[in-house]
């Protein structure tokens, strides 16, 4: 990144941060200095640290051999290097002042964001492309994000401006809440070939009136008529793809589960999806009015012997009361 034109001298006591007329002792120590800084293991994000490092290796293998160094200021024009280098104020340049000077201003990394992103359950089951719009900075288009344009009218010289814009993330099935998705670069822009931030696309799931999620499988509790149960019926179920019928057998009890098979969620380390878990209640009739009470009272003395249950309840009472009994 070294500013310089094509057929003119690189400027090596810059990039080492030393005035041309520095003595030879202090070539090494500046040279460590620098490289410190510049060292691309230490600066893993620099897109360019690489190439700094490598033109500062370069100034050194130069200046440090007596001879090479002869000849390279014998290339420079020294009258005007001389006269920067004896300006008061450049005394008072740091180090990395410099080197700053040397390769040009630092790149800076973009921010880094966040979005959330509200799914219903069913967008979550499996998985898919969804538009987002996101509020982001961007390199100014006016001045090209330019450090020098103080005065641009557009970005008042801070080389970004403020947009909106709409990406398309995708969701893989069966995606937990809380998930942060990671789009590389799609953050905001960085300034000076610095790299773009990230964005973190946070999913959180809107919870579904009747199907509620159990790993990679979907349950839902589905009320019947006391009728139904004994008699059994077509059951309306609601699944990801619409509500689907199933068969209940005659005599089910309260607690019985059906499943209907492959229609739960997605997962990328699972060959199937999940099920749908259907748990039967049944409910009992309230407020019954008279006729109805006497129609039931008729049918249980109808259905005597249909409960084995409660049979078998009523005698293991009996066993129990003969023991005391016995005693
Ligand atoms: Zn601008």
């Amino acid at each position: 990144m070294t500013k310089l034109t094509p057929g003119e001298s690189p400027d090596y006591y810059g990039l080492l941060g030393l005035p041309v007329n520095a003595p030879q002792s202090e070539i090494k120590s500046a040279y460590k200095k620098m490289a410190q800084l510049s060292h691309p293991d230490t600066n893993p994000k620099k897109p360019r640290a690489e190439e700094e490092f490598k033109a500062l290796t370069e100034a050194y293998r130069v200046l440090s051999d007596p001879e090479l160094r002869r000849r390279y200021d014998l290339s420079l024009d020294q009258h005007s290097l001389k006269q920067e280098y004896h300006k008061p104020d450049s005394k008072i340049l740091s180090f990395v002042d410099n080197f700053k000077r040397a390769v040009g201003p630092w790149p800076k990394r973009g921010g880094d964001l966040r979005y959330s992103l509200e799914l219903d359950l069913i967008d979550v089951v499996q998985g898919g492309k969804f538009h987002i719009k996101v509020p982001r900075q961007a390199i100014c288009s006016t001045c090209q994000g330019q450090d020098s344009s103080k005065d641009c009218p557009a970005c008042s010289g801070s080389g970004l401006v403020q947009t909106v814009d709409q990406l398309l993330v995708s969701v893989p099935g069966g995606v937990e809440q809380g998930t942060r998705l990671k789009l590389a670069g799609q953050g905001d822009a960085g300034l000076n070939e610095g790299s773009s931030g990230d964005l973190y696309v946070e999913i959180s799931i809107r919870s579904h009136p009747i199907l509620t999620r159990e790993g990679i499988n979907l349950a839902c509790q589905v009320p019947i008529s006391f009728k139904s149960a004994a008699l059994g019926c077509e059951l309306p179920v609601a699944t990801p793809e619409g509500i689907q019928t199933i068969s209940l057998p005659a005599g089910s009890q309260a607690g019985d589960q059906l499943r209907i098979s492959e229609k739960g969620l997605r997962r990328l380390d699972h060959q199937k999806r999940g099920d749908i878990i259907v748990t039967i209640q049944v409910e009992t009739p309230q407020h019954l009015d008279q006729p109805a009470k006497e129609l039931l009272s008729s049918f249980a003395n109808a259905s005597r012997g249909c409960y084995p249950r409660e049979q078998e309840y009523l005698e293991l009472l009996d066993s129990l009361k003969n023991k005391n009994g016995a005693s």
